[in-house]
């Protein structure tokens, strides 16, 4: 296993067939482990040879996985979700190591995907289809089928958990995957092979390419592969939605996020305090919901104080993870260099708060404030996806949600109140496909579905739940009448 002292950077291998082979890539992106920015491996820029070799072995196995029942085909996931919980330590390690998350926040993330894997499970008792007599003797019947090869793209946030949206669904489904992990974070995608095939997943039906812009524009325009499943930023999940569905394939994509979090003063202080904290923080503010803009509804100052008491008591490297990348640590701090325009004041400067035994080298920042912004502060529109929240303070309920709204994402939003109707009014007039009501990050669990409106989301429905059983697949409807004892009618 690779780790933080690894001294000897292995060049990662794609998996193709079943089984791990060196790539042929010339050009190498370096993986480095955010908690000491140490290099812990090199990641090939695979070309799109590879790709299609890939592709070619996964066509091959894929129409003999097809032709097995599913009720047969989900057993692979029964013992996939008993092999995640075996290696559970060694995996949230991996995931701490090229991410940064904090021990229980990989564990968490290991459990969310381990849902997504039971639901999975539960296809053939979710997935049926459909039969109705439409005439006297005359039978129409709805079944499902793969669409064949089908891929994956993902982002550095969630390496095990976002890859676990797709790959349980869409493989008990029928179809073969190909994933292409971020470069960033792409060990947790290896591990998912390995457990996959222990797991029992015949060779082929699960791949791994490695690369970035230009693997996925391989992807995208590959004629073999007949649907892409998309997790990252805004600007990317719009561009791999037009060049896909120009290309002919379906494609859902997720994009970035900012979410808004209103507070009106009837909220109890420490639940909204407490809650709107873990929402900034959690995950560094790495994470597609988590709390960015908080909108402060009449005199809320004493729910603001005991937020900033509590978001200035964490310190990063322990209570917070690290920061992806320099690149990242640059931009979330220019943010903070540049809040003190238009009457807007950094309150809280996370820079000053690193634990002394955070581990040397890594890139860390505490929670920041930057409050009394104006809905046009460039803090108040832009994904800055760090711990930082920005403070909009207004006088009426309309107001805020008129702020939410006019904010071009749609992920997540959230109200916390104790009143009923205030929670109603705000579910129903917020823009956004995710709201939680005294829950700063208001992921749906399954059965229920993750997905965002707006610029968050590319594509029809969403990517987990019951959209993803349609996404997965296209339908078959099959009309037959096998006795001539009925008298005939128009359509027979
Ligand atoms: P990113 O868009 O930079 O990368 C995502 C994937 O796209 C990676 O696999 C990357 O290799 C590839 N990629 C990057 N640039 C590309 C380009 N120019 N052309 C084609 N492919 C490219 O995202 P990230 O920084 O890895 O992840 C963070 C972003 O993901 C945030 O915006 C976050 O909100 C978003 N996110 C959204 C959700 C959601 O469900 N809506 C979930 C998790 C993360």
């Amino acid at each position: 296993m690779i780790t933080e002292t690894t001294t000897d950077v292995r060049r990662l291998p794609i998996v193709v067939g079943g089984s791990e082979r060196d790539s042929d890539a010339t050009e190498t992106m370096p993986v480095t482990a955010p908690r000491t920015g140490e290099v812990i491996a090199e990641v090939p820029l695979c070309t799109s040879d590879e790709l299609d070799m890939a592709v070619n072995e996964a066509k091959k196995a894929q129409s003999a996985w097809a032709d097995i029942p599913i009720k047969d085909r989900v057993q692979v996931f029964y013992k996939l979700k008993a092999l995640i919980e075996r290696d559970v330590d060694m995996l949230a390690e991996i995931i701490t190591l090229e991410n940064g998350k904090t021990d229980p926040e990989s564990r968490g993330s290991i459990l969310r995907g381990i849902e997504c894997v039971e639901y999975a499970t539960a296809l053939p008792m979710t997935a049926i289809g459909e039969v109705l007599e439409v005439s006297r003797g005359v039978e129409c019947k709805t079944v499902r089928s793969p669409l064949g090869v089908v891929a994956g793209i993902t982002p550095f946030n969630f390496p095990f958990m976002v890859p676990l949206w797709m790959i349980p669904m869409s493989i008990a489904l029928g179809n073969a995957f190909v994933l292409k992990p971020s470069p960033q974070t792409p060990l947790s995608g290896m591990e998912l092979a390995r457990l996959l095939k222990e797991a029992g997943l015949p060779d082929g039906i699960f791949s791994v390419v490695h690369g970035d812009r230009g693997i996925v524009e391989a992807i995208c325009d590959h004629p073999d592969i007949g649907a892409i499943g998309f997790v990252g930023s805004t600007r990317v999940a719009r561009a791999v939605y037009e060049r896909g569905t120009a290309a002919g394939k379906r494609v859902r994509a997720m994009g970035g996020a900012k979410n808004h979090l209103v507070v009106v003063p009837d909220a109890d202080v420490e639940m909204t305090a407490s809650n709107v904290v873990a929402s900034v923080t959690g995950c560094a503010g790495q994470r597609c919901m988590a709390a960015s803009v908080l909108v402060t509804v009449g005199d809320c100052d004493h729910i603001v104080a005991r937020i900033r008491e509590k978001m200035a008591a964490l310190k990063a490297g322990t209570d917070i993870g690290a920061i992806i990348s320099d690149q990242a640590y640059e931009r979330i701090t220019g943010y903070l260099d540049r809040a003190g325009s238009n009457g807007a004041r950094l309150t809280l400067d996370g820079r000053d708060a690193i634990a002394e035994d955070a581990p040397k080298g890594g890139k860390y920042l505490g929670a920041s404030i930057i409050d009394h912004a104006s809905p046009d502060h460039e803090a108040s529109c832009d994904e800055i996806f760090g711990p930082t929240l920005t403070i909009i303070r207004c006088d009426t309920l309309e107001e805020a949600i008129r702020i939410e709204n006019q904010n071009p994402y749609g992920n997540a939003a959230a109200i916390y109140t104790q009143s009923g109707a205030t929670a109603e009014f705000f579910s129903d007039k917020a823009s956004a496909g995710m709201i939680g009501v005294n829950i700063g990050v208001p992921v749906p669990r399954e059965p229920f579905a993750f997905g965002g409106w707006n610029e968050s989301s590319f594509g029809e429905g969403d990517i987990t739940g019951p959209s993803a059983i349609d996404f997965w697949t296209k339908t078959k409807k099959i009309t037959s009448k096998w006795s001539d004892k009925y008298r005939s009618n128009w359509m027979s």
